[in-house]
């Protein structure tokens, strides 16, 4: 399995390495399809985001707070098995040097 490094991505490189079918995926999730487990319902209100991360394995890790109970969230999405979004991370991590 691949071991790659974990990247922060601002929300300027978020942008860059989605296409708009992932984008509009990811705006779906943060606004509604992420689950609370303070509220035990999800996040009605949505996700403040505090921070996207490219994970190992090419994946996206969202982390920030129900904006309803201010509680801690955190979703993974799982673009990792799209051979197209992997090729567009592996030339971004290569063109910022990682
Ligand atoms: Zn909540």
């Amino acid at each position: 399995m691949l071991d790659l490094k974990e990247i922060n991505l601002n929300r300027f490189q978020l942008h860059v390495l989605l296409n708009e079918e992932e984008a509009e995926a990811y705006r779906y999730i943060v606004q509604e399809g992420t689950y609370c487990v303070h509220c035990k319902d999800v996040c009605v209100e949505g996700v403040d985001v505090k921070e996207n991360i490219l994970n190992g394995t090419n994946d996206i890790l969202i982390r920030g707070n129900c904006i309803k109970c201010k509680g801690n969230v955190s979703r993974f999405i799982e673009y990792g098995e799209f051979e197209d979004f992997v090729e567009r991370a592996n030339s971004f991590r290569k063109a910022i040097g990682e």
